[in-house]
């Protein structure tokens, strides 16, 4: 093989791209807007969670850590993707039990996260047979809330402890008030508290703010619309592009 890191990375294009981020950047914009101030001195940790799940650390406007990396595998525990997990296991397993290159592909991908977990992808059964005491269920919830927390723990000291705003986002983030809550919970001494009848009522595409107004960390609810964002980014380049010929 004999090549260095570097080379991976110059050669073969192996870097952290991310993922989301035409959501994240609306987020981010729009959080902006809601606090009445300019994007560029806005720092948030904007969190769409969905069936792909994804957080990023914005500082100043712009994205300087995000979970997902070379592929939307790395980061949080997803539907049916397993985030992050020791690179070793893979190896492990290809090992032990012959597994190809492909079926780690897919067990990652496609049969791990809350499915490989509990069963279930869909986090609205996950928390239904939670509800009922499920234990495998218990435990992909606890699992998925974790992960979450453990990245905004991460991304508010990348943040220098100074985050505005926390924005949750995308299909969970937009509607489950339960999961809003799991992930705010005792996060009173870094500066979020929740005001729970907010919580539970912005869901079904409502934008607005769950956080008391003594918090210091403002929690807002923005459904995302990665559809306007490509449009004014599209429209961005085109007209640099119109004035730059004329
Ligand atoms: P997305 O990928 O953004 O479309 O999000 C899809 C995921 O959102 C689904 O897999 C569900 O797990 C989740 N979801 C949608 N509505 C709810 C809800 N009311 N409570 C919890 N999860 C929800």
């Amino acid at each position: 093989m004999g090549q260095t890191t570097l080379s991976y990375y110059k050669k073969h294009a192996i870097r952290r791209y991310g993922f989301h981020g035409t959501s994240h950047k609306y987020l981010a914009e729009t959080a902006a807007a809601m606090l009445g101030r300019p994007v560029g001195q806005l720092n948030a940790i904007t969190c769409h969670l969905g069936n792909g799940s994804s957080v990023t650390a914005v500082e100043g406007g712009r994205s300087v850590d995000t979970s997902m990396g070379l592929t939307p595998l790395e980061g949080l525990v997803m539907g049916t993707r397993a985030g992050d997990i020791d690179p070793a296991i893979p190896l492990h397993l290809m090992r032990t039990l012959g597994a190809t290159a492909a079926d780690m592909d897919a067990i990652l991908n496609k049969k791990s996260g809350l499915l490989g977990l509990c069963g279930d992808n869909d986090l609205r059964a996950v928390i239904e047979r939670r509800a009922k005491g499920d234990p495998e269920a218990c435990l992909a919830m606890d699992v998925f809330v974790y992960r979450v927390r453990k990245y905004i723990g991460a991304y508010t000291l990348s943040l220098g402890g100074h985050v505005d705003a926390m924005v949750f986002s995308a299909g969970i983030g937009e509607n489950s008030a339960l999961i809003r809550s799991l992930i705010c919970a005792g996060l009173e001494r870094v500066g979020v508290r929740i005001d729970q009848d907010a919580n539970a009522e912005m869901c079904g595409g409502r934008q607005g703010v769950i956080s008391t107004p003594d918090s210091r960390v403002k929690v807002l609810v923005i459904p995302t619309d990665e559809e306007l964002s490509i449009a004014q980014q599209t429209l961005e380049v085109v007209s640099t592009e119109a004035s730059a010929a004329a």
